[in-house]
């Protein structure tokens, strides 16, 4: 008779975890318990050691399907002559200190979804029907350990069916924590704007909101990690009126369909998408599009943002639907809404009508989206529902690390914990130069400290010092001085997260192509070749040349000013490249010009968005933007996926430490002037951008004998650019190193800032 203690760590709960170390107990006849810990799971079993030995190796071959195992302590203890196997109330053993994962929040699972529409099944059409496999988890989470008591069901008492399941070791609902049913869990209403009066309950209201779909209504649905605004894809009318109401006049918007044969119909979809698409996570994926349903869901672009629903809720409504329109439910630039009352008054504008639900949202979190690239590699554009609270593991280090806490950027901002050799970058937090954001980001870090059971000593921030991030981090600082704060530059963060996500200790060649960073030098950078080393520094190697910006932040919405900035740099007139129907007004024109040549109002940049801005302005593609990066989307939907490696390219110049584009600005002009087609010019100018790469890159190793290319930036969201610069790398023998694991565009940034900070803590000891 031998008896062990055994801790569990990773992501040990809220995933059938204890149930499955209950039945692998009685299948071996082994006695003792087991139990949540704020560390995780924790066992005491007793038995033969034979059956010990077997227990341990069952566990670790086949841990519940979503669990993740990071550590296994196995200790040797007295016995006890237990003469059975139970499952023991949580306990916090650890005096606060944890090292447990939360689950992410996981889509329905085949059993729950296969009693969703059984007749017979008590649940039958129970729009919030869970397992131990599935449900939401991070979303309800107010504290760990992961127990009823402890989340958004805390208001529900489990009626007598739902307590038997829970209660039964055998059952799928053995100590599922969000288990209900219809006569005892949260329940769905229907509601109208603006008096919130209520039109219907139950699966009533399920079917009203069908039926208001159809006609063509717009409805706000609340979901797992906030609310949905969505209307008919295939109903013009309605998605017109959306674009109106949210005024959101080309933005593509995402759409759900029901199944992945529909999914087929609309767009192309690979075996790695298909999994992706299919995956518990359940992203936003998107897609080549095959089949038009409406110009208006994504115009101008090639690509569809689809996704296959995640709730129950989401099955009833979808099912009914080729294709449902599903946008997060938030006004412009403010957080997606995900408390009823709130959602009501803010969306009242947009919406006809709210299926509300009494299930509160604790922790908010958008639908995540990535995109699968020819090259099978997966590329995140945004990280949240479904991957989050997810850790990026660090090296290992073996003296223990002071907590950082990472603020992020400003647009797209994610801010990261670290605890341990454990990186958490949280969930999407928008535009922090929004109020209601800035709100969102301040309480999701006390949320996320809450749960990580961390206190940051160090605190890293962007150089920028008008960032609200920045601002976030001077404030900490100033109501404790005993924390550390750290400035990171944005483009060296950037590339710090690559490294991060690949653990890279040695020195790389840095290449930031980004849409605007604050510079060491004040000025806004974008496209720089950096040395990043392995101790948290970097050093600056080439820049695209600075260029003037007239008037600044305006000129990120009207591109037409820095398309006119880049062309009084070449002897063309501009007048004779957009041609006789002036495409912006011509005393608006001389007004910028004259700004230009006296340098009043102009910062600096050598951002490579800006000129995918200029480029796709003097081609007269478009010369204002309605949303971020849409020159750049659609100069790359231009080539579609078409290019060759042999495609032309155009000249350029490298004077010292800067990359000169006037030559390949003339020879567009030049090809404009013979007509040479928008699409062929596009190509050109990638191809320049990807030849300008790798020349560098060669340059860069002659002179220090790096071999590792590291890649990111928000410009790198360019498939064909990205695509392009890699083959070419990888053809004269660079290693290529790319984000996979968080967005090349600033939701990346925080790990990156982290990254330094690590770097930094880690060299100085
Ligand atoms: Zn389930
Ligand atoms: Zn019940
Ligand atoms: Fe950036």
């Amino acid at each position: 008779m031998k008896r062990y203690k055994i801790t569990v760590s990773g992501r040990v709960q809220g995933v059938g975890f204890r149930p499955t170390v209950y039945r692998y107990a009685l299948s071996e006849k082994l006695f003792g318990f087991v139990s949540n810990t704020a560390e995780g799971v924790f066992i005491e079993i007793e038995g033969a050691e034979k059956s010990i030995k077997n227990f341990l190796r069952k566990l670790k071959l086949h841990p519940p399907q979503q669990s993740k195992i990071t550590k296994i302590v196995v200790k040797k203890i007295p016995p006890e002559f237990e003469k059975k196997f139970s499952i023991k109330k949580s306990t916090n053993r650890n005096g606060g200190k944890t090292s447990l994962n939360i689950s992410p929040d996981i889509s329905i699972c085949d059993d729950c979804l296969k009693e969703l529409f059984d007749k017979n099944d008590r649940r039958y059409l129970y729009p919030f029907i869970n397992c131990t496999n599935c449900g939401p988890r991070f979303t309800i989470i107010k504290d760990i350990p992961y127990d009823r008591k402890k989340t958004a069901m805390k208001e529900f008492k489990m009626c007598g069916s739902c307590q038997k399941e829970y209660e039964t070791p055998s059952d799928r609902r053995f100590h599922a924590q969000p288990d209900a049913c219809w006569y005892c869990g949260p329940d769905v209403k229907l509601v109208r704007s603006p008096k919130s009066k209520v039109r219907s309950k139950g699966i009533k209201a399920i079917q009203k909101t069908v039926e208001f779909l159809r006609k063509g209504k717009i409805i706000a649905v609340k979901g797992i990690g906030g609310f949905h605004i969505c209307c008919d894809a295939t109903n013009d009318k309605a998605v017109k009126k959306l674009r109106h109401r949210k005024n959101r006049p080309d933005k593509p918007f995402a759409v759900m369909m029901p199944n992945i044969e529909t999914i087929k119909k609309y767009c192309y979809v690979s075996e790695k998408e298909k999994n992706i698409l299919l995956s518990p996570e359940r992203p936003i994926v998107l897609l080549k599009k095959r089949l038009q349903i409406s110009e208006l869901i994504a115009p101008n672009n090639n690509y569809l943002g689809a996704m296959l629903p995640y709730t129950p809720l989401h099955y009833l409504l979808v099912q009914k639907f080729d294709v449902l329109l599903m946008t997060s439910g938030n006004k412009q630039d403010e957080p997606i809404c995900c408390d009823n009352d709130d959602a009501i008054k803010e969306l009242s504008g947009i919406c006809d009508y709210f299926l509300i639900h009494n299930r509160d949202i604790l922790n908010r979190c958008d639908d995540s989206i990535v995109q699968v690239g020819n090259k099978k590699n997966l590329k995140v554009i945004r990280r949240s529902r479904g991957y989050v609270p997810n850790p990026i593991t660090l090296p290992t280090f073996h003296f223990s690390l002071p907590t950082i806490l990472a603020t992020g950027a400003e647009l797209k901002n994610t801010f990261c914990l670290t605890r341990g050799n454990e990186a958490y970058p949280s969930q999407y937090m928008g535009d922090l130069k929004d109020a209601k954001s800035y709100e969102f980001y301040r309480e999701a870090i006390e949320k996320m400290k809450n749960l990580l059971k961390v206190a940051p000593k160090i605190i890293v921030h962007d150089l920028h010092p008008d960032y609200f991030s920045t601002q976030y981090a001077k404030e900490l600082r100033t109501s404790d001085f005993g924390l550390r704060t750290i400035p990171v530059q944005h483009h060296h963060a950037h590339i710090a997260s690559v490294c991060a996500e690949h653990k890279i200790n040695s020195k790389v060649i840095g290449v930031a192509f980004d849409g605007t960073g604050y510079g060491t030098d004040g000025h806004i950078w974008g496209g720089e070749f950096l040395i990043v080393n392995g101790a948290g520094t970097f050093e600056r190697k080439f820049h695209l040349k600075y260029v003037e910006l007239p008037g600044g932040d305006r000129a990120t919405d009207e591109i037409w000013r820095i398309g006119l900035s880049y062309l009084s740099r070449t002897s063309a007139r501009p007048e004779q490249v957009f041609g006789s129907e002036q495409v912006f007004a011509p005393n608006k024109c001389s007004v910028v010009k004259k700004m230009i040549e006296k340098k009043v109002n102009c910062p600096l940049t050598s951002s490579v968005g800006r000129l995918f801005d200029a480029v796709a302005s003097i081609i007269n593609l478009r010369q204002e933007i309605t949303y971020e990066a849409q020159a750049s989307v659609e100069l790359e939907q231009l080539i579609d996926g078409r290019w060759k490696m042999e495609d032309e390219s155009y000249e350029y110049e490298l004077v010292k430490d800067e990359i000169d584009v006037k030559k390949m600005i003339s020879g567009m002009v030049g090809d404009l002037k013979r007509k040479t087609s928008k699409n062929k010019i596009s190509a050109k100018f990638h191809n320049t951008l990807a030849k300008i790469i790798l020349v560098i890159c060669k340059k860069l190793k002659k002179e220090t004998k790096i071999n590792k290319v590291a890649l990111s930036g928000g410009v790198f969201q360019n498939s064909v650019l990205l695509e392009k610069s890699v083959e070419l790398l990888k053809n004269a023998d660079f290693e290529v190193l790319t984000n996979s694991q968080v967005p090349s565009n600033d939701g990346g940034i925080s790990l990156g800032q982290a990254w330094v900070a690590f770097k930094l803590l880690t060299n100085t000891k």
